[in-house]
């Protein structure tokens, strides 16, 4: 598995600089290139960046220190987002299951299989998977418990969508 990962920001004068990050630090967001390489752009004078960095895939070493960890970010604001894929949902399940997490990450992990459902639901995913939905679905229903509890942080607009389905089962 791939353990070297490239951070790079780009100065307001196009120029470009990278440092090289582990996994780790990648994931989580560890590692700011503006104080590796200092305020300035290492060919011109500006201090004007765009920074972008590899997104790495999640294994379970990853999820299970974030899912301990309330300190841990995956890419703040969209942890649901990036966990939502069929990839990590063995994974997921397995945190769900075995270990006593923090409400917070409980809450994350539980939102992450709403969006498998509500992404393989909507109407312009060309791609949906009805097997993973109700795969997903039943997943859901055998957790409720765990699902009243994340109520609060699910948003509104993906419960329309995987509530009624839920109840269906
Ligand atoms: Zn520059």
């Amino acid at each position: 598995m791939k353990e070297e990962y490239t951070i790079a920001r780009i100065c307001s004068n196009g120029h470009t600089q990278r440092i090289a990050v582990s996994k780790r630090e990648v994931a989580f967001e560890l590692v700011d290139i503006n104080e590796v390489l200092g305020p300035q752009c290492g060919i011109c004078h500006s201090i004007t960046f765009s920074t972008s960095h590899e997104i790495p895939e999640i294994d379970l070493e990853l999820l299970q220190e974030w899912s301990t960890n309330l300190d841990l970010y995956f890419m703040p604001q969209d942890e649901e987002l990036l966990l939502a894929d069929e990839k990590y949902l063995d994974m997921i399940l397995e945190m769900l299951d075995s270990v006593q997490l923090p409400d917070h990450k409980r809450n994350v992990l539980m939102d992450a299989l709403c969006v498998i459902v509500y992404d393989n639901t909507i109407e312009g995913n060309d791609k949906k998977d009805d097997q993973l939905k109700s795969r997903v679905i039943s997943e859901l229903v055998k957790r409720k418990e765990k699902l009243v509890l994340a109520e609060e942080w699910i948003m509104d607009y993906i419960k329309d969508v995987v509530y009624p389905q839920l109840e269906e089962k």
